[in-house]
């Protein structure tokens, strides 16, 4: 039976890095949100064109919208035999609980929810240091407050449900790796 991780972490924790590398190791189907939704905005489909402005405001497309976006891409064989690590989703309590239904009615769980930490000082300095000309210190407070009040309530839900495992993100790449990978062992059953 397929399983699922999540993985969450704030923008600059080096959360898609390590995504790949948990995708290549264990075979799992990297599913971005964001990214089908910038696809379907390239691709200008009825979606892309909805979700366009939203995007560009920083706000959220709508619960509806996204939970019918996942739902169908988890009807494919690949996520069907090798489960996914989703990315971006879910991230209001609504989608949450979409996600924990679909997956029920399946007779699939989540593994994981996989919390990638890095501390707001480090991913503020390290967004600077990009230098990119919309990263101003109050732009990036912005969205990364918003991120907090986003997920605060999905937390708290996640570790409820006892899924929720903080990893600490900082150190090097391999070594965050090999801490996604202690927990990540520990937390799924080998596949056949
Ligand atoms: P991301 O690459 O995950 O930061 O997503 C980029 C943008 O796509 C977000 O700022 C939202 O506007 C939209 N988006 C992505 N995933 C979701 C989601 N699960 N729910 C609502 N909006 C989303």
């Amino acid at each position: 039976m397929a399983q699922h991780l999540i993985i969450m972490g704030r923008q600059g924790s080096g959360k898609g890095t390590q995504a790949s590398h948990i995708v290549e190791k264990y075979g799992v189907v990297h599913v971005s949100t964001g990214d089908m939704l910038r696809a379907a905005v390239a691709d200008e489909t009825e979606l892309g064109l909805a979700a366009k402005a939203i995007m560009d405001s920083g706000g959220l497309v709508s619960d509806d919208i996204i939970n019918g976006i996942v739902a169908e891409r988890f009807d494919a064989d690949d996520i069907v035999a090798g489960g996914s690590l989703l990315d971006g989703f879910p991230r209001t309590p609504d989608q949450a609980k979409a996600l924990l239904d679909m997956l029920g009615s399946r007779g699939e769980s989540i593994a994981a929810v996989l919390n990638l930490d890095v501390p707001i000082e480090e991913v503020t300095s390290r967004m600077m240091a990009r230098g990119r000309e919309d990263d101003t210190e109050e732009a990036i407070a912005n969205r990364l407050g918003l991120y907090e009040d986003q997920t605060a309530p999905l937390l708290e839900l996640f570790g409820e449900k006892g899924l929720l495992v903080v990893i600490d993100g900082m150190g090097t790449e391999d070594d965050v790796f090999g801490r996604l990978c202690e927990v990540i062992d520990a937390r799924m059953e080998p596949q056949p």
